[in-house]
């Protein structure tokens, strides 16, 4: 098993980061595919964002790729057939979109291929296309439509209503009425794993920090904006942002990865919602609480034997690699075993993008593969830090061969 890589790559710019281009332009991310035009061409196809470099055990990393088992689905090939489009080489079509849609826009692809401009903006021009298909009516997919239907009028992808959002939230839990910091809790963790919503209350409440939950919490619109579907995930934005600046909230803390990605940077970068609020990740604020040592773990040593998996919407799209590394560092009794895959060349967990509802057997491969890398480790528990992540993998675990925690679980166990 490796930990630490030699390998140096080429800094991850995420999907979404403003960069500076050579001619110093700011360049907004999903800019009009007409801007990359001549940059697709530059893709050789090497296919060198198959495999993950020097890698001899689970080279492979693009699961959508290994699933279709053709070209078109590689990066390389949507590299090609994004740069026929745009030179009307090739027209659109139902079979074109579903290629891209069949996607998790995990973006390890990306992390492969060392050309500067394919490596920085690949993933602007995957949700392009995305874009592109839902202004031409080829997406998105029909499951991701119904879904997308139920958040605009329950708040929730997950078919539930929106007045059962906080039936998770035990009496013992409390809430400072006026306080300042949110604890965004996420519609998986609402209406699915509700243990990481209780964790994360009960860790807020041990801390004594003055936080609350609101009531008028909505989706973020992760699963709207990354199928494509813009505008409409901005309207979901607006609403939110209103409700937590209407309510004078300053900081939020996430448990899901999407919801931290999308607050943190979709909001602002994508939407112009500038908000102003601080948008910390829950591994963050407990590694900020562990070195102020106002959070305070047990001597108790529990061992447990644990790897860890890389949420893509924190790790290759906004950069969170070594802060719950560190957290479950500090934890006694915690032994960490790195995957062969991990940080930047984690193989994802096949949940996002909206690939788990429209694609069931491609997320199921992928999970399937996840979760025998794990246990290829000697780990009991595979920890993320994302309760979309848990969800796919309690799901597809057979046998509780192996244990899926959230990083949130395991410290409520420790302090
Ligand atoms: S995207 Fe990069 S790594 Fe992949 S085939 Fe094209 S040039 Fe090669
Ligand atoms: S984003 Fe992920 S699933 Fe999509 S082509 Fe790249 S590696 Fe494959």
């Amino acid at each position: 098993m490796s930990d630490e890589k030699s390998i140096e790559y080429l800094e991850c710019k995420g999907i979404s980061k403003l960069t500076n281009v050579a001619n110093q332009e700011i360049l907004e991310r999903n800019e009009n595919l007409e801007y990359y035009k001549d940059i697709f061409y530059q893709c050789g196809k090497c296919g060198t964002c198959r495999t993950v470099y020097q890698q001899n055990k689970w080279p492979r990393i693009c699961p959508s790729g290994e699933f279709g088992k053709f070209e078109a689905y590689y990066l390389g090939g949507k590299n090609l057939l994004t740069w026929a489009v745009s030179t009307d080489k090739l027209k659109w079509s139902e079979k074109l979109a579903k290629i891209f849609y069949q996607c998790s826009v995990c973006l390890a692809c990306t992390q492969q291929c060392q050309i500067p401009e394919i490596h920085n903006y690949a993933g602007e021009w995957l949700m392009a296309m995305r874009e592109k298909a839902v202004q031409l009516g080829f997406g998105p997919m029909p499951e991701q439509a119904k879904y997308t239907e139920h958040i605009l009028k329950e708040n929730n992808p997950y078919m539930e209503n929106h007045e059962d959002r906080l039936n998770w939230l035990p009496s013992h839990i409390k809430q400072t009425p006026d306080a300042k910091l949110a604890y965004f809790v996420g519609c998986t963790s609402s209406y699915r794993e509700q243990g990481v919503a209780i964790a994360t209350s009960e860790i807020l409440n041990s801390l004594q920090v003055d936080f609350r939950i609101l009531k008028e919490e909505k989706c973020c619109s992760s699963p709207v904006y990354m199928t494509g579907q813009t505008e409409k995930a901005k309207k979901i934005a607006e609403k939110n942002v209103k409700a937590f600046k209407d309510a004078g909230i300053e900081k939020i803390i996430t448990s899901c990865a999407g919801c931290y990605r999308t607050w943190k940077d979709t909001y602002p970068n994508k939407f112009g919602l500038d908000h102003g609020i601080e948008i910390v990740h829950l591994p963050e604020f407990l590694l900020e609480k562990l070195n102020s040592g106002e959070l305070k773990i047990s001597n108790n040593k529990t061992p447990l034997k644990i790897t860890y998996h890389d949420p893509c919407h924190i790790g290759r799209h906004m950069g969170i690699y070594e802060q719950p590394r560190d957290v479950l560092k500090r934890i006694p009794g915690i032994e960490l075993i790195e995957m062969d895959r991990n940080r930047q060349n984690a193989w994802c967990c096949g949940s996002g993008g909206g690939v788990r509802s429209a694609f069931n057997e491609l997320s199921s491969f992928a999970a399937n593969e996840r979760i025998e890398e794990a246990k290829m480790t000697t780990a009991e528990a595979i920890v993320s830090c994302c309760p979309f992540c848990l969800n796919q993998f309690k799901n597809n675990i057979k046998n509780n061969e192996i244990q899926a925690l959230d990083l949130s679980e395991l410290v409520k166990r420790v302090i």
